[in-house]
């Protein structure tokens, strides 16, 4: 009996002992299979978050690439208006360079002109230098067109010697070949130009006025060209008060008076006068120019019109 209740106690313990260990087997597999499928959920978590890796990398690989994308189209826009300002820049600096040669331009044209008129200036100066060596000359009597002093005529005293500085006065004034007009500009200054006045072509345009009472007695109520000269010359040695009285006998002619010629149609201004002729200083006697005249001689035949004097 205590054999068999040895042998059942151990064969009890036993069982029990073969229990506990299949139990804890079980449970330990059951935990071993947990364990697991929480690896295979976190391997597949894993998985998961690499898909997921994968993705934002791709994602991000796009988002470089667009940005890559955008840089270089901005760089490109960047270069183009670069370029633009570049090209905006040259295209100033051209228009610089062409102003500045325009300017240079205009520069060397003005220099040109100036240089021109520089040596119109001095041809000019020469010339007028000439005239008053010239003037200096007939101061001498050698060349000047003057009255002469021994006239059989009693004119008051001094009286041609103040005409005769009068008329040289006038010679310089006015000199001889010179042009009794206003060529180029719209006044009527009274002095004298190098350019024929071209009556043909301009006219009277360009001609000088003078009204004195010498032409009104002539009836002309312009006093221009040929009348005009003569009456300005006629009031600068009388005065503009000197009343005016028409004759026609040659005898009667005093030095300073005028003489209607060439059928009434020329007047002359009479500077000096003998018994044969008078020397006389005019202006237009082409009827053309207006050019000035001193010293020609008209023989006493050819004197068939009126004079006009300022002498009582
Ligand atoms: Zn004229």
């Amino acid at each position: 009996m205590k054999k068999l209740s040895k042998k059942v106690l151990l064969t009890i313990i036993i069982a029990v002992i073969l229990l506990f260990i299949v139990f804890f087997k079980i449970s330990f597999c059951k935990e071993l299979m947990s364990s697991k499928e929480t690896i295979n959920m976190s391997n597949n978590d894993i998985e998961n978050l690499d898909e997921q890796k994968m993705e934002s990398g791709k994602e991000i690989s796009k988002l470089n690439v667009e940005k890559q994308e955008k840089s270089d189209d901005e760089t490109i826009e960047q270069k183009e208006i670069g370029q633009e300002n570049q090209e905006g820049l040259e295209n100033e600096i051209k228009t610089e360079k062409i102003e500045q040669e325009n300017y240079k331009d205009q520069s060397d044209e003005e220099n040109q002109i100036n240089k021109k008129i520089e040596i119109i200036e001095n041809t000019f100066k020469e010339i007028v230098e000439r005239i008053y060596v010239s003037n200096e000359s007939n101061v001498k009597g050698t060349e000047y067109i003057t009255a002469s002093t021994d006239s059989s005529y009693q004119y008051p005293d001094e009286w041609l010697e103040e005409f005769n500085e009068k008329i040289i006065q006038f010679q310089m004034e006015f000199p001889d070949g010179m042009y009794w007009n206003h060529m180029g500009s719209t006044q009527n200054e009274i002095g004298v130009t190098d350019q024929p006045c071209s009556h043909s072509k301009n006219g009277e345009k360009y001609c000088n006025h003078y009204q004195g009472i010498s032409t009104k007695i002539c009836g002309f109520y312009m006093g221009t060209q040929c009348a005009g000269f003569v009456s300005m010359l006629s009031d600068r040695i009388f005065g503009t008060d000197a009343p005016t009285r028409i004759f026609t006998n040659y005898d009667d002619i005093r030095i300073g008076d005028q003489a209607r010629v060439n059928n009434n149609s020329h007047t002359v201004f009479i500077i000096d006068k003998t018994d044969e002729y008078v020397v006389v200083a005019e202006c237009n006697a082409d009827y053309e120019t207006c050019e000035i005249n001193w010293g020609r001689k008209i023989e006493r035949s050819q004197l068939s019109g009126y004079y006009i004097t300022r002498w009582d």
